[in-house]
């Protein structure tokens, strides 16, 4: 899937091609590189911000996935090893810094997981929760993009820790997650109001996935001493203009932290998140919706579909299961 004409505004089916190739890349021995064979791609906002900033027109569109080592001339993967990591949407990719790739060591739950409730979005929402928000029990906490990879996982790690959690979503029916209340965004022609319904007393934490509007209903909204932790901005990354944040003042108010953080500076807890996530994903504590996309070829409509709120769930792209 490449590449093909410049974004400006919302990104576009248009805007991306699926091209055949009979090339297949080759790794050398002691290359420091790997060839691997892709298997699941996610559909992440961050691929936007990679294909805006780092990707050259003409090339494909890199993103996480999940993926099968063909060829090794690295001295941590062998052939047969899964991982995964940043790869590029295409059939065979060359990565050259596996470095950067998780080995996949546990396979007795779908592989596709791994593009979200245990990798790099399940790892933001527990970095993010747990690092971050500095959650204590009995908080009240309210989600934007409640039901997207992050946040059905943000509701869900709060709801086992004993919090009081209300999420925001596109649709009522997206609210699958067991979370105290939740609302549709959409239907509510008064964001504040709507907050207050559910927050009679304020927020302690606001887990922001979304900025804009939102972002400045609940800065009316917040406890003293509350959080808000900034993950991000999606009701932003498609406009030429982001909005502009009236309410900060609430911030000094309220003694309000507000912090941004990304989640790669939190990749050395990756074990320990496994230790905790694992044994709750067996025992069936957390619930785990997937929006699958079956072949390459639908990749282009697949991502498009998350910036638009279609996809419900973590929206997947199918490439080989095998
Ligand atoms: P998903 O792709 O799973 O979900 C995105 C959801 O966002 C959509 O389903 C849609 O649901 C909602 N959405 C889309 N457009 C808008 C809009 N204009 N206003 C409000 N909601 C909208 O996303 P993730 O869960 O993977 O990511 C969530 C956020 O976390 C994103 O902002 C992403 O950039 C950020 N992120 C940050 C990281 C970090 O390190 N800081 C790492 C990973 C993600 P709905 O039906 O509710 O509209």
């Amino acid at each position: 899937v490449i590449y093909r004409e410049k974004v400006q505004g919302s990104l576009k089916e248009t805007h991306l091609e699926v091209r055949t190739s009979s090339e297949r890349p080759k790794a050398d021995k002691d290359s420091g590189a790997i060839v691997v064979k892709n298997l699941y791609l996610a559909c992440d906002p961050y691929n936007l911000h990679l294909i805006k900033f780092s990707t050259q027109l003409g090339s494909p569109v890199p993103g996480y996935g999940v993926a099968r080592v063909l060829e090794s001339g690295h001295p941590n993967f062998k052939k047969g090893d899964l991982v995964w990591g940043i790869t590029r949407w295409e059939e065979y990719s060359l990565i050259t810094t596996p470095e950067t790739c998780f080995k996949i060591e546990h396979t007795d739950v779908p592989l596709s997981y791994y593009t979200g409730l245990l990798g790099m979005p399940s790892m933001t929402a527990y970095a993010g929760f747990f690092e971050v928000c500095s959650p204590k029990k009995g908080d009240t906490v309210f989600i934007s993009a409640a039901s997207g990879a992050v946040g059905q996982l943000v509701g869900q790690f709060a709801k086992l820790f004993g919090c009081y959690v209300v999420g925001s979503a596109g649709s009522k029916e997206k609210n699958k997650f067991g979370f105290d209340d939740a609302f549709n965004y959409k239907e509510e022609l008064d964001l504040d109001a709507a907050l207050k319904r559910c927050f009679p007393e304020g927020i302690d934490i606001y887990f922001d996935n979304v900025g804009g509007k939102m972002l400045d209903a609940v800065l009316l909204n917040m406890k003293l001493h509350g959080r808000i932790t900034l993950c991000g901005m999606i009701s932003q990354y498609n406009l030429e203009q982001p909005e502009g944040i009236h309410n900060l003042m609430n911030l000094i108010l309220k003694r309000v932290r507000m912090e941004g953080f990304v989640v790669t500076d939190y990749y050395h807890l990756y074990p320990k998140f496994l230790e905790t996530a694992l044994p709750q994903i067996k025992e069936g504590k957390i619930v785990y919706m997937e929006d699958i996309a079956e072949g390459l070829e639908n990749g282009p409509s697949a991502l498009v579909r998350v910036f638009s709120g279609r996809n419900f769930g973590k929206q997947v792209v199918v490439v080989s299961r095998e």
